[in-house]
This record gives C-alpha cells, structure tokens and sequence, in this order.
C-alpha cells in the first residue's frame, strides 16, 4: 500500500492529470491511477493528438496531389508511404504522453498503473495487468475516467470488419470503401483522413443532417464542401444490421434503410466505422454500491458546484459529467476542482466552452446555434463575412467560408460565433476571450487587427452586424 494521499484520481486524461498537476502546485500531496502504461487518456492516446496527426499528415498528402499546382509547383509521382505516417503519428502521441510522466515527476504526482474500483469512500483498490491488488487511501478521491465509444447494437464492435475510431486510427491498407455510421464531428474528422488518402467513405446518418448539435447553415457549408471532397453521404438512414465475411477476405454486409421504415438496401464496404458518440466510462467503479448514481442513457454521474458527487469526498470531472465531451473542458474542470479544494472560488462557463471541427475547410463555434437563439423569441442581429472578401484567405487560396456573429439586437453583446473556413480553430480563441468579457459586436469591430490576417474576416463580421462591413 502506497502512504495515505490527500487526493487520489481515477483516470490520467486530460481532467484528471491537469487536475493532478493544479493539486500537487496547491501543496496537496497526490496520486494518479490509470489502466493505461501511458498517461494522457483518451484525448493523447487514440483522440485529439493521433486524430489531428492524420488529419494534418492526410491534408499534406491530398493538397500535394490537389493544391500545389494552382501555386505554380509542379510535383509528380506523388505516393502515399502510409507505415511511415501512422509511426509519425505514434511519435507525436509517444512525445505527448512521455511529457504527462514528465509533468507527473515534476510535480511529486505519484503514478500507478491498474484498473481501480472504489471500495469504500476513501479507499481504492488497483489491479494491475499481472492480476495483484493494491489499496490506495486517500483523503478525497477523484474520478476522471472519461468516456469510451457508444455502441449500435445492430452493429457490435469486433475490431476488424467492425470498428470505433480506436481501430480507425491505424488502419493498414487504405480500406477501399469506409462506411461510417454516424455524422458527428469524430466520424467527419476520420472520414476526411480516409478520404484524403484514397478511400471511398459513405457516411451514414439517422437524422436528415450531419452535425446535429452545430448551427444548422454552418453543418450545410461543410456538408456541402465534403460532398465536393468526394464524401458521399446517405442522411435520414438507419442500420438495422450487419454480416461479416467469415474469413479475413471479402466485405461487410451492411443493411440499411429509411430513419422512418421503408425498403432496406445493401451497402458492401471494407471496414464500417460506428462513430454515434460517446458513453461516460462509468461501469465497473463501484459507483452503485457507494450511493452514487449513473445515468442509464450516458453512464454520467450528477457533481456539484464543487464536482462533489452525492457521496462526500468523492468527486469527479470530465467526460464522466455532464457537458460538452471536450478534452478543453475536462481541463478547465480539473483547474477549478483543483482550486475549489483550497477553498478558491473557480468556475467554468460551460455556456462557453469552445468547439471545433477539424475536417478542411474548419469549424469552429462558441454559444447557441442561431436555431437556439431564435427558440428563445430574444430579438438578435446576424453579422456575416465571407473568406472571400479576406486578402490572407485569397492568397492562401482558401477563401471557402465565412464567419458568423450573432449579437443581441438590444444591446449588441455578442451571443454567439460561427466559423467555417481555413484555420478557424486558430480564430475562435479571441472570441472566447471577447465574451468572456461580455463584448459588443462593437467591441470587436473597433479592435485593431493585423493585416493581412483571416482574423480581419472576424472584424468584418463584427461590422456586419450593423451593417458596415468595409471589404464586401
Ligand atoms: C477520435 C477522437 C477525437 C477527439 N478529438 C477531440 C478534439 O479534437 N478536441 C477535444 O477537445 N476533444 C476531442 N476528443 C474528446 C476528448 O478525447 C475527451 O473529451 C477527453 O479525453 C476527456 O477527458 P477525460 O479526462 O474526461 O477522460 P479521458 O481522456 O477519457 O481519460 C480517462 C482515463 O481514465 C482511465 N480509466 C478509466 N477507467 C479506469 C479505471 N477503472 N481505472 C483506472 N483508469 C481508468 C482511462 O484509461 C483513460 O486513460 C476526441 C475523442 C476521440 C475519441
């Protein structure tokens, strides 16, 4: 048994180790559990970072072959050496998650590798691979343990024919053709990676549209933009079952039909991705036992203002509670737990934590949809910009796009963003800030922003919104 610690968590993504490393510089003496041999959780080990290595390394591939000769460079022979790109993508991860220990040492974190299991509050028990037990005892004890992919279950997951995104993030060879179930932001993501390295992707969506949760004219843009890539999509579609060939050659037989019933039709592909979400990793912790309750649809567990679960000194954070599954927002939650445990009075404004989309051109977004505002009958002002109309964007030769403020008619605050265009996932930080601040379209109109910037579009938007937009 390792010495009694103040906290002890549950999970070394990034909540947990974030809210490890805020702890140990706030004196509290701690450790961190995970199953895993590399800290960093779901985000560095099979999310974010491998995810945005292939999608950076598929762009520079698809956009030598695509781009470079409107540029005036002429390049032939172009080929794709695919093990090359997936050991780049597994130094980045290795780089990242190296680091975490790094931090862990740093900071006089102890770390344990095992599987835990809360058996009383203030008591954990890890089982680590080789079948031995320990007990860990610690003052308060904090779960982050994330969440893991949702399962369809017409189509269960078998790691072969049938995979999560864990599995599509090393496929070898390119599949032919890859079905994916599910138009949310992991499926695009990973659809455009396949796609730029020369698979056929069909996505498959129950509901009449991709990104059910993003600004409807937003999710149409990039619709429509991956559609022009060569992504072909099936939308108001549903699964009802699957047949896998028996041996390691053939396809998979994938029955789909009409969302609302009807004829069903076959589609044969190579490798079906079920990307329909994510559930909170919640089973197996001995939550119940303790009084602590799980939502049956989400597997999440109810917090506090202080992520203080029903059962005192028990806590949790991240993708475990409610919220936006973001890796930035398990993070934030870890700082404020942190703090709130030395008796600081941190927030989050979950009403403000940012999303984007990685696919090309961009998506990134913070506050309600415009369909949202509209529900609440509040009077409110749309200021838009095209990329077109930015020299940066015309001389990168990406002007697809446009970036979308909504401001309170009364009193101007700016309520939300909306960007889809060439590296937004850079612009929406600013925007953070400026509402963080209860900015006025205003605000952002009379800010100086450098030239020639793609941020000169969000200035511009800013002015349109009262109707004075300078360069369109
Ligand atoms: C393909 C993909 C791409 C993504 N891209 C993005 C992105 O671009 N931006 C973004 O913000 N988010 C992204 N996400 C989501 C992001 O990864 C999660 O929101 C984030 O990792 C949640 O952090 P967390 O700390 O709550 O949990 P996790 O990162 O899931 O970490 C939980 C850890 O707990 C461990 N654990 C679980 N149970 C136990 C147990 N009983 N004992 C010991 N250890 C345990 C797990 O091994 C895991 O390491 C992506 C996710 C995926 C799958």
């Amino acid at each position: 048994m390792s010495d009694k610690k103040d906290l002890v968590i549950i999970g070394a993504g990034p909540g947990g180790y974030v809210a490890a490393v805020r702890a140990a510089q706030l004196g509290f003496k701690v450790a961190i559990i995970d199953k895993r041999s590399t800290l960093g959780g779901t985000c560095l080990n099979v999310g974010c970072i491998p995810s945005k290595a292939l999608l950076e390394s598929s762009e520079v591939f698809y956009s030598t072959q695509k781009h470079l000769e409107r540029h005036g460079v002429k390049v032939s022979g172009v080929k794709l050496d695919l093990p090359a790109m997936m050991k780049r993508k597994d130094q980045v991860v290795s780089t990242l998650t190296t680091g975490i220990a790094g931090l862990m040492r740093k900071n006089k974190i102890e770390t344990i590798t095992g599987s835990a299991r809360l058996i009383a509050p203030g008591r954990v028990e890890v089982k680590s691979s080789d079948g031995k037990t320990q007990l860990v005892e610690a003052d308060r004890i904090l779960l982050a343990t994330g969440s893991e992919p949702s399962v369809v279950p017409a189509l269960p997951y078998d790691g072969k024919w049938i995979i999560s995104s864990t599995e599509a993030l090393c496929l070898d060879p390119v599949p032919e053709h890859l079905l994916i179930v599910g138009g949310g932001y992991i499926g695009l993501e990973l659809g455009s990676v396949w796609a730029r390295l020369g698979a056929k992707v069909t996505v498959v969506e129950f509901l009449p549209r991709i990104l059910s949760i993003a600004d409807t004219e937003i999710a149409q843009a990039l619709h429509k933009s991956l559609e022009k890539q060569g992504i072909q999509f099936k939308l108001s579609t549903k699964v009802v079952g699957a047949k896998v060939p028996p041996g390691n050659t053939g396809k998979v037989q994938v029955r789909v039909q009409p969302s609302q019933g009807g004829d069903e039709e076959i589609l044969q592909a190579d490798k079906v991705l079920v990307c329909v979400g994510r559930r909170a990793y919640s089973a197996g912790l001995g939550l119940e036992a303790l009084g602590i309750p799980v939502d049956p649809r989400t597997g999440q567990i109810p917090v506090n203002e202080d992520f203080e679960t029903p059962v005192k000194g028990i806590y949790a954070l991240g993708d475990l509670v409610a919220g936006p599954m973001l890796a930035h927002k398990a993070e934030e939650e870890g700082v404020a737990f942190a703090e709130r445990l030395k008796g600081h009075k941190s927030i989050v404004h979950h009403d403000l934590v940012p999303s984007v989309i990685f696919t090309w051109p961009e998506v990134s977004s913070v506050g309600p949809t415009e369909e949202q505002i509209k529900a609440t009958g509040k009077p409110y002002k749309v200021g838009k910009f095209p990329f077109m109309g930015n020299g940066r964007a015309r001389s990168m030769d990406e002007t697809e796009g446009f970036v979308k403020i909504i401001a309170d008619a009364n009193t101007d605050r700016v309520l939300a963003v909306h960007m889809f265009g060439p590296n937004v996932s850079e612009l929406i930080g600013e925007m953070v800030t400026v509402m963080e601040f209860k900015a006025s379209s205003e605000d952002i109109a009379r800010i100086c922003h450098p030239h020639p910037t793609l941020s000169e579009a969000v200035k511009e938007a800013a002015l349109a919104v009262s109707g004075r937009a300078i360069h369109i």
